[in-house]
């Protein structure tokens, strides 16, 4: 745009001071001006520093213009870092997303500028630490830099201002009256290069002609989309491995994207066998100085590959040449926090702005991908075959209403025989029970009372190995008290219903010989505790493991011959068109971990309706049947991938102003556009953390123009007042 052109132009206003547009970590829906001092020099993508109200923030050079404004009223940028700027293709798809989300720019760039992140070089001898001499004045600033240091006590110079929302300057400060010294950092070892003739796997045929056919479109290079569908042990990672390894030779770099990596160190180092070094990480578990080092060394090209979950999308490639989406399916690539987005669509969108192939892999496509397979959008690369013929496990359901669990218990005898038979064979059983705690409802058998959560609308869940009661939707916990707190009669509580704790604990009853193992992502010990349970489960130090849906993904148990899944109905009943899509992916999943070493094994299927098409289908191996059937089921209802949908929720302190809203919105929505409104109803969770929350359905045809529909309700109904707010979920995954 010429006016881009007249404001980066340095001599385009001889005299008057340059004014350049920011996009600051904020819900503006504009970027702010700033003036640029004297003798400083930036260019959009520029990473600068700016000060915003009393703070200091890093923000990104944007290309729009801002309205016009006086130079000399604007506040000036404080410091541009020195690190690559932000590529035309990185700017595009922050616009992109913040548009597709409907969510304003600035909160869509800072996820790329996300705080811990040094934008200065290399630290080797310029970290920073306190030396517990306190600043003789103290001001909020230099507060807030001290605070920061009790998080972490090692900081690089602009990764500690930019992390305490300070101006450098304040930093050097606090140096200069001795409350911080300058600390020679460790340097981290340097991210290494990986091999990619280190160590090649020899494909069988099958998995030859797979990965030729992920690797044609690296080699052409350009954006395509293929899916990698192949059984849960066919080898899609060695796979796509070879995709990983053309786009290395080419010089490019790598982004595989991974639900839950904070668990996969099996990914890591079969990623290590592969290419004799680990590949850069990134998540909420990686250390903000790593992070620093990652971000930027990304930034500068050279790290070529990062394993990372959904965040790693927002890291800035400047040469990304392969996008993963490994575990296509899964629910955890929906972002619901401020921007609500999909990670394995915005991959899409980002190998299509970056020109670059992009590869989804999973044994259970989401229905959206199969269907952009089918109808040749997206390249189907399919699997048949586990590999080294290693069968598939032998699924059964058990019928609950023919063989049903004795009083008190949950595991049907006829499980309980597998069990035991399994264990005296020397192999693994692995229970699956997607429920964490003991009970998910508590009540007193005298007066009936049940204990809620007086914030959200939902049940206290029975920890017992806490002694606690907790809400899973707000954290809330209490203890467990011992007698009714509504009618005052001691010990008539009881427990209703299963969670793992209590599978747990029927099966130390039943089977005191044998070495149990309970993995659920609540218990102490966190993240680092589980990836060593996990391994321990891998190598065979465990009899009987009991497991919520983190057991389900990606691992590899060599000695697992039987998976149960204790209540296969439970993720059924929620009313969720895509309730019985997920419930057949997991199930697959789950017991997919059963015989990948080639023992022969078993699924067995606890269900009170064994009829059910989800359960159908799993029997029948016959993934395409059910798939066809919910395909055509969404295809009749006009629900995505057939039709466009978003949900709108409303939130408030109160029931009555949140309904209000709703329907201020849904009266405002434009009768001529195609799209109709639903609602507003009660979310499904009415009340969460103190907020009441109704819904609203925006549902269109597949070329609805969605976003512009969205904009218009909002701008046509009153803004909200007082507490209500409004969310914007476009392509939820749950409606
Ligand atoms: P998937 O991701 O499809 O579930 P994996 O890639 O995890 O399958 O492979 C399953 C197991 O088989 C892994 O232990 C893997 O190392 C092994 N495997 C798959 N293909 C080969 C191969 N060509 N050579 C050696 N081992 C292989
Ligand atoms: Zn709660």
């Amino acid at each position: 745009a010429p006016f881009t052109d007249l404001l980066f132009a340095p001599d385009a206003l001889p005299g008057g001071p340059k004014v350049v547009p920011v996009l600051v970590p904020l819900p503006a829906e504009r970027p702010y001006s700033y003036r640029v001092p004297e003798g400083m020099s930036v260019e959009p993508g520029s990473i600068v520093q700016v000060p915003l109200g009393p703070r200091q923030v890093a923000g990104v050079v944007w290309d729009q213009p801002t309205d016009p404004v006086d130079a000399r009223k604007l506040r000036a940028i404080t410091h541009v870092f020195d690190c690559p700027p932000l590529d035309a293709t990185m700017r595009r798809f922050i616009d992109w997303v913040a548009d597709y989300t409907i969510s304003p720019p600035g909160l869509v760039a800072r996820m790329v500028l996300r705080a811990p992140v040094a934008f200065d070089p290399e630290p080797h001898v310029d970290g920073l630490r306190a030396t517990g001499v306190l600043p003789p004045r103290m001001t909020p600033t230099r507060q807030r830099v001290l605070d920061t240091l009790a998080q972490s006590p090692e900081w690089t110079r602009s990764g500690l201002a930019n992390a305490s929302g300070v101006a450098v300057s304040v930093v050097d400060g606090l140096v200069k009256v001795g409350a911080l010294e300058p600390v020679s950092l460790p340097p981290h070892p340097a991210v290494p290069a990986p091999d990619t003739a280190h160590g090649r796997a020899e494909l069988t045929p099958d998995q030859r002609e797979a990965s030729d056919r992920l690797i044609a479109p690296v080699e052409a290079g350009g954006f395509s989309v293929s899916l990698l569908e192949g059984v849960t042990g066919s080898g899609k990672t060695e796979v796509y491995f070879e995709a990983v390894a053309r786009a290395l030779d080419k010089g490019r770099q790598v982004l595989i994207l991974l639900p839950e990596i904070a668990l996969t160190q099996s990914f890591i180092d079969r990623f290590h066998q592969r290419f004799g070094a680990e590949p850069a990480q990134w998540h909420s578990d990686v250390p903000p100085r790593m992070r620093e080092k990652v971000w930027r060394q990304v930034a500068e090209g050279r790290v070529r590959v990062v394993a990372g979950a959904r965040s790693a999308l927002f890291l800035p490639f400047p040469d990304l040449g392969l996008v993963i989406v490994d575990e296509e399916h899964d629910p955890a690539y929906k972002q619901e926090d401020r921007t609500f987005y999909h990670a394995r669509d915005m991959a899409v969108v980002r190998g299509r702005e970056g020109g670059c192939p992009v590869i989804l892999a999973s044994a259970t496509p989401s229905l959206e991908s199969r269907v952009n397979a089918r109808t040749g959008r997206y390249a189907h690369v399919p699997l048949g075959r586990r590999f080294a013929d290693a069968a598939l496990p032998d699924l059964s359901l058990v019928d609950l209403r023919r063989h049903p669990p004795a009083r008190g218990r949950f595991l049907s005898p006829v499980l309980l025989t597998a069990i035991e038979e399994t264990v005296k064979r020397g192999e693994q059983a692995l229970l699956f029970l997607n429920r964490r705690g003991y009970a998910p409802l508590t009540l007193c058998r005298a007066c009936g009372h049940r204990f809620q959560c007086s914030q959200c609308s939902a049940w206290l869940v029975d920890h017992r190995l806490r002694g606690t009661l907790q809400c899973h939707h707000c954290g809330h916990a209490q203890h467990r008290p011992e007698s009714c707190p509504s009618c005052g009669t001691l010990d008539h509580l009881v427990a209703c219903g299963p969670g793992v704790e209590r599978i747990a604990e029927e099966m130390l009853e039943t089977f005191p010989d044998a070495r149990t193992i309970l993995l659920s992502s609540d218990l102490p010990g966190g993240a680092r505790r589980l990836r060593r349970e996990l391994d321990a489960v891998a190598d065979g130090e465990a009899d009987i493991v009991i497991g919520t849906q983190l057991v389900a993904k990606g691992h590899h148990f060599p000695l697992m011959t039987l998976v149960g899944a204790v209540d296969a109905d439970l993720g059924l009943a929620n009313g969720d068109p895509r309730a019985a899509e997920r419930t057949f992916q997991l199930l697959h999943q789950v017991t997919g971990r059963a015989g990948r070493s080639g023992l022969p094994s078993r699924g067995m299927i606890q269900t009170w309706s064994p009829e059910h098409p989800v359960m159908q289908a799993l029997v029948a191996a016959d993934p395409d049947r059910f798939y066809d059937r919910e395909a055509h089921e969404r295809q009749r209802a006009g629900l995505p991938p057939f039709g466009r949908l978003a949900a709108l929720i409303v939130s408030a302190d109160t029931r009555r102003e949140a309904e209000e809203h709703g329907r201020e919105l849904a009266r405002a929505a434009p009768q001529d556009m195609g799209l109709e409104v639903l609602g507003p109803a009660e979310a499904p969770l009415g009340l969460v953390r103190g907020r009441h929350r109704f819904r609203l359905l925006a549902q269109g045809g597949r070329r609805a123009p969605l976003q512009a529909f969205l904009r218009a309700m909002i701008a046509a109904a009153p803004k909200p007042r007082g507490s209500v707010h409004v969310q914007i979920d476009i392509d939820p995954q749950s409606f």
